[in-house]
């Protein structure tokens, strides 16, 4: 099955990219077309008819999202690392894997009323997609789910998600 082989092709980096992080590089995958489409597609159908809106995160998810985006005719909100956004709607900072982050959401995109479903790459502890959740919640929209590629299972995003529905095509 495509979406199998597709998955396959997430590599394995150990060390990266700090010693002790096994590091998951999609990398293969984007650049595989039948791959990317099969993926695409897969998560375009985790988006329940009733979502009017995308969020993505910087960056991979912005890769993501622009295409299920398209594929369902639904428009695109950039969460975005701090420093690149003219003017802020909302911004929060949060624990990573490997350090400490900020997200920052872009002033007068999301109306209140929205119902969103953030798109990101890997669910790792969690943290950044709780902080994409913050952000829309913050704003007033309503935050309909979460859809990524790859769960890393070990590390309970899934926990601190706890309550919203989270959708991976592939969990390890
Ligand atoms: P979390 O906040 O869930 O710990 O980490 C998730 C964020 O870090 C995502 O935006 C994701 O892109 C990145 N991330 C964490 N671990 C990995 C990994 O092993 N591979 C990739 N590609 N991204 C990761």
């Amino acid at each position: 099955m495509e979406l199998e082989r597709a998955l396959g092709l997430i590599a394995e980096v150990p060390d990266f990219p700090e010693p002790g992080v096994l590091f998951r590089d999609l990398s293969p995958l984007f650049a595989d077309a039948d791959g990317f489409r099969a993926v695409v597609d897969a998560l375009a159908a985790t988006v329940d008819p009733a979502v009017d809106l995308l969020a993505a995160v910087e960056a991979r998810g912005f890769l993501l999202a622009a295409a299920v985006g398209y594929a369902r005719g639904l428009g695109v909100v950039l969460v975005r690392k701090p420093g690149k956004l003219p003017s802020v709607a909302g911004r929060v900072d949060y624990a990573l894997e490997y350090g400490t982050a900020t997200l920052e959401l872009p002033a007068g995109v999301v109306e209140p009323g929205r119902r969103a479903v953030v798109i990101d790459d890997v669910l790792a502890t969690g943290g950044t997609v709780a902080a994409a959740c913050e952000l829309l919640e913050k704003a007033g929209a309503e935050v309909a789910g979460v859809s990524v590629v790859l769960e890393l299972a070990a590390l309970a995003g899934r926990s601190v998600l706890s309550g919203r529905t989270v959708r991976s095509l592939l969990a390890v």
